[in-house]
């Protein structure tokens, strides 16, 4: 019997769900309790010895599993078009602050 933490909780059913099959993308194995609304919550649960990695893919680099989930639900895509020349090509700088810079190779413009 593994020792399950939770990694996630929200009010959709469908969202945890979508929560769960992110993190099996990236061969983190979680399991959906509950039925969110109007019965209470759903929650995601990990195995113990996979909390921090699940909660890396849910906060960090969601470029995979998490393409197909509703916008509502997610914080703002990593990849963005550059705001000023429109290029594909850009990279994100990480900061150790709250927030990523992100940077145009093509134009070298930097935003947030
Ligand atoms: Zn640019």
């Amino acid at each position: 019997m593994h020792e399950l933490a939770r990694v996630h909780r929200c009010q959709l059913r469908h969202e945890a769900e979508l929560v769960r099959s992110a993190l099996e993308a990236f061969g983190v194995p979680a399991w959906v309790r509950g039925n969110g609304r109007p019965d209470g919550h759903a929650e995601v649960f990990v195995r113990g010895g996979d909390a921090e990695s699940a909660r890396e893919i849910l906060a960090g680099d969601h470029s995979a599993g998490l393409e197909a989930t509703p916008e509502a639900h997610l914080p703002p895509a990593p990849d963005e078009l550059c705001p000023r020349c429109g290029s594909e090509s850009v990279e994100r700088l990480k900061r150790r602050l709250r927030r990523d810079t992100q940077r145009c190779r093509a134009c070298a413009h930097e935003w947030r």
